[in-house]
């Protein structure tokens, strides 16, 4: 509305103007409508790709858990390639479905990152170590350095920033025949804590200037001819740029085709004090050989697992490792066998038909008798995963594939409440 006035300021009117807003209203409805048809549609995508992300990691427990005990036989050298083969193959099959993972759980908008504080050395030293066999292979110079002014332990997501390193430093080492890799750490304090700078700089083939535009796409690699050399999905950057930017900061390249490349990329993250050390476990020595004598054999193992080829990979990796154990196929026979006997450890699968890991524990932590240590087998690859195993009751965590010297580990872990008392 607005008033009309005479030249003395008289009200001598009122003039109003009215919109029909029906057609509007209704293209708002049309839109919202379509925005949350596309959200359950991103969604239902997300959880179609974590299910099958699922259904290929248990085959996969099979593929790798075998190769990794063949690998543990007397092969001759041939053999020993052909298996080694098949075995990075996998890890690679692996990494693969694993981005496809991530990156559905970005686009869905389901990836949450821990807060938790870290030491940086470590995870800068351990991002480095997973490309240093590589890197040595080509002869580079691997190296890094961290100015003084960045804080060495953080509050952040430890696995996320590693995974952004490893990413850049796989590709600095992938894209690079001869000279250097290496990876520059400064730190700008800011209001609330600190803007760190990573920057992965090599003297490798390069990138050329109209190809740069499209590097942090998703699925795109810069050209076809790089994809059948090298290989690769073309998510990795892709998966870096929303994870860099998930963690409050950005990430951009330069390069020199000939010349190398440098990839940077910041993260916001407020400095902590050292985080309290970690109990060290003291482990005794355990031997492959079957051969050795002080090899353990007193635990009482039960297995649960549905799957009968996993079933075998696990029995096969216990007795590799000295261990005996009894199969279970599902949650009620966990129990059923529970009763028969005591166990000392239960490796739990967790998607189980009938009764599942969860369900199970929660029901031996109900029951008065002696419990036995839980440790969860599954091949869920999702964050909180963990949490869910321990809060229904478990002790601790494998995720499959399993690794020999992972189910060791924890094994020798669910000795130690026994030794101390
Ligand atoms: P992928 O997962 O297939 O390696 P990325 O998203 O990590 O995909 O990389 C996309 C493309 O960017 C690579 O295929 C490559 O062509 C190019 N690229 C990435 N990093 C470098 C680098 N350090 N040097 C040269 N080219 C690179």
């Amino acid at each position: 509305f607005s008033t009309i006035c005479d030249n003395r300021g008289r009200r001598i009117g009122i003039v109003s103007v009215s919109n029909d807003l029906t057609e509007r209203k209704r293209v708002e409805q049309d839109l919202r409508e379509a925005k949350e048809r596309a959200e359950s549609a991103t969604k239902a995508k997300s959880e179609f790709l974590a299910n099958m992300s699922h259904e290929i990691r248990t085959p996969m427990n099979a593929v790798i858990g075998f190769t990794d005990l063949l690998l543990n036989t007397n092969i001759d050298p041939v053999q020993r390639d052909y298996i080694e083969t098949i075995r990075s193959s996998g890890d690679s099959l692996l990494k693969v479905i694993s981005d496809i993972l991530d990156f559905s759980k970005i686009e869905g908008g389901m990836m949450e990152l821990e807060n938790e504080c870290f030491d940086l050395i470590e995870c800068l030293e351990g991002s480095i170590n997973m490309v240093a066999e590589a890197a040595a292979r080509k002869g580079l110079a691997l190296s890094y350095e961290v100015k003084p002014t960045v804080p060495r332990y953080l509050l952040g997501d430890l696995t996320r920033l590693g995974q952004v390193l490893v990413n850049l430093l796989g590709n600095a080492v992938k894209f690079t025949e001869k000279g250097f890799v290496r990876v520059d750490v400064s730190a700008l304090p800011m209001e609330d804590g600190y803007e760190i700078q990573f920057q992965v700089k090599d003297s490798g083939i390069g990138i050329s200037q109209d190809r740069m535009s499209r590097l942090f796409q998703s699925f795109s690699q810069v050209d076809a001819s790089t994809t059948r050399k090298y290989g690769g999905t073309g998510l990795g950057l892709a998966i870096c740029k929303h994870l860099s930017e998930l963690m409050g900061g950005d990430i951009w390249a330069e390069s020199t085709p000939e010349e190398g490349s440098s990839f940077c990329f910041t993260i916001r993250a407020e400095a902590s004090e050292q985080p309290h050390p970690k109990p060290k476990k003291k482990l005794p020595e355990i031997s492959l050989d079957l051969s050795e004598r002080h090899i353990p054999k007193s635990l009482r193992i039960l297995l649960a697992e549905d799957n009968v080829i996993n079933q075998k990979v696990a029995v096969r990796m216990l007795e590799r490792l000295g261990y005996r154990a009894d199969v279970a196929a599902d949650g009620r026979e966990v129990l059923a066998a529970l009763k028969r006997r005591p166990y000392d450890v239960v490796l739990m699968d967790v998607q189980m038909p009938k009764m599942d890991g969860l369900e199970a524990t929660r029901s031996i932590r109900r029951t008065p008798c002696q419990q036995p240590y839980i440790i969860a087998m599954t091949a869920h690859a999702m964050k909180g995963d963990r949490e869910v195993c321990l809060n229904a009751g478990m002790d601790d965590y494998v995720s499959k594939p399993v690794r020999i010297e992972e189910l060791r580990e924890a094994l020798e872990q669910s000795r130690t409440p026994v030794l101390k008392g």
